[in-house]
């Protein structure tokens, strides 16, 4: 099921290198769609959820973010199977929405330590690999309203912005390597997360969206494959929004 080519036809006609990469948080929304899109132009892919499977043609490894010793279980199965990580997509994410006067420091703290946290450990996991092979592609799933700012979202915020100064440090460090760290930005996307606001509030989100309208799943994916690629080499440190213009750019 798992194609082990070193190169494949991608389904659009061009070719693509096959890398070995893993995708935290597969198992359902973003996740999901990026490892679709991974697998369906032929790479090696394995995914991390604490529950539920990835989809077909991906390996999905049980793992919980926030702790280091799964992660490395997860990396020795994800290695023994798939080889060394080639690309890593730090996609595992929650919220605990509340406004400040109301936010506990377990909701600071549980939102930071998934999100931001969880995403060093993984990528940490990943760069010796990398640095062997002198190659990598490190992508971190922040959010529009890391540089944007939401009210109510004080911990989910700043844990995102926070992934900005990481991919530029990594960028700083291992640039040299031929390894790239980048940080995408998705505006609203139609996934659990978004479900569980008020449709109120979701057609208020849509007015202010210049696109009028949520993302797909998949065009993430597409961005954060394309961002993976060998046409991406020359990319670090950068914050790529799909975000239907809703933050301008930043
Ligand atoms: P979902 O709520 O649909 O899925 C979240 C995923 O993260 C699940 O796979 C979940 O696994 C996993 N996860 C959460 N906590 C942990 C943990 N401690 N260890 C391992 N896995 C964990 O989220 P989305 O698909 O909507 O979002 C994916 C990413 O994109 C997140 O980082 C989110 O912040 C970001 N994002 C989403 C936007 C949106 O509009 N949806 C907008 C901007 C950014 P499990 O089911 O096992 O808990």
């Amino acid at each position: 099921m798992i194609s082990l080519k070193a190169r494949e036809a991608h389904p659009a006609g061009g070719k693509v290198t096959a890398r070995t990469v893993l995708i935290t948080g597969g198992n359902r929304g973003i996740g999901y769609a990026l490892a679709e899109e991974f697998v369906a132009q032929g790479h090696r892919v394995a995914v991390t959820a604490r529950s539920g499977e990835g989809p077909a043609g991906c390996l999905t490894v049980t793992a919980d973010v926030t702790d280091g010793a799964s992660l490395d279980a997860a990396y020795a199965l994800i290695e023994a199977q798939l080889g060394p990580v080639e690309v890593v997509v730090a996609n595992a994410g929650i919220t605990r929405d509340t406004l400040i006067m109301r936010m506990s420091d377990e909701d600071f703290d549980t939102v930071v330590d998934t999100n931001l946290g969880g995403a060093f450990k993984v990528v940490k996991r990943a760069t010796k690999g990398m640095l062997k092979a002198r190659f990598g592609r490190i992508i971190l799933i922040s959010s529009v309203v890391g540089l944007y700012g939401s009210a109510g979202q004080v911990n989910y915020s700043a844990s995102k912005s926070a992934l900005v100064g990481m991919a530029r440090s990594l960028t700083r460090e291992l640039g040299s390597r031929g390894i790239t760290a980048n940080v995408v930005a998705p505006g609203f996307i139609e996934t659990d997360m978004t479900a569980a606001l008020p449709e109120e509030q979701q057609a208020e989100y849509k007015r202010n969206i210049p696109a009028n309208r949520f993302a797909t799943p998949s065009e993430v994916a597409k961005v954060v494959a394309w961002l993976a690629s060998d046409d991406a080499g020359y990319i670090s440190g950068a914050v790529i929004p799909v975000d239907g213009g809703l933050g301008m750019g930043h």
